[in-house]
């Protein structure tokens, strides 16, 4: 709970009461989920755990979003934490897009989090899998390569569609993960943080915040 509160504090977020719906208020807090690695697509559905409401800009739901989905893409899982500019490069993402779905504009619970380049990439297409109503993990896995492999046939739309193997992002994600595997094989606590800043959480990367 301390964790959730301080990421929303750092975000600028002035949070109001009048925002927050019952179901999901954040007095209830949630455990946070393990991550066993640093690229491991969710394997069960996302519950969210906030439902602002009453901002008449989408834009302004970003600072619950960035938190509500652990501070990464849901599409292709870069971190905010690996850009030299932060949240700056990434945005708020509409599942049913503006033009077709207008009344859905600052509907909470059809934003999600994404990169920029998977935001862009999407344009106006309807959603193929939706975090929310699916486990990504059961459609999606990724390897360590760096490539992302389809599961299912929904799974290789969605990489179609956000080209979730653009080759930039593949040699990212596969230096990435030799970067995690050699200072986990190297146990120096004094290089972790300062190379990815995550302290003795390299295994399960449950602790990562910007
Ligand atoms: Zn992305």
């Amino acid at each position: 709970m301390i964790n959730r509160w301080n990421a929303l504090m750092r975000s600028g977020l002035t949070i109001s009461n009048s925002y927050i719906v019952g179901r999901n208020a954040l007095s209830t807090g949630h455990p946070i989920e393990e991550e066993p690695m640093a690229f491991t697509y969710p394997r069960s559905q996302h519950v969210r755990r906030y439902g602002p409401r009453g901002h008449r800009a989408y834009q302004s739901y970003k600072p619950w979003l960035r938190d509500e989905f652990d501070f990464r893409c849901v599409y292709c899982l870069w971190r905010e934490r690996w850009c030299a500019d932060g949240d700056q490069m990434f945005s708020v993402d509409h599942l049913w897009p503006r033009m077709t779905h207008p009344e859905r504009l600052c509907d909470y619970d059809n934003l999600v989090y994404a990169c920029c380049q998977c935001n862009a990439l999407k344009q106006e297409a309807p959603p193929v899998l939706d975090p929310c109503e699916e486990a990504l993990g059961h459609h999606l896995e990724i390897h360590t390569d760096g490539s992302v492999r389809a599961l299912t046939e929904h799974g290789a739309k969605q990489i179609a569609l956000c080209r979730l193997n653009r080759p930039r992002l593949r040699e990212a994600r596969r230096m990435m993960m030799e970067l995690f595997s050699m200072l986990a094989a190297s146990r120096s606590e004094e290089a972790a943080p300062s190379f990815v800043g995550c302290g003795a959480f390299l295994t399960t990367y449950r602790a990562w915040r910007p």
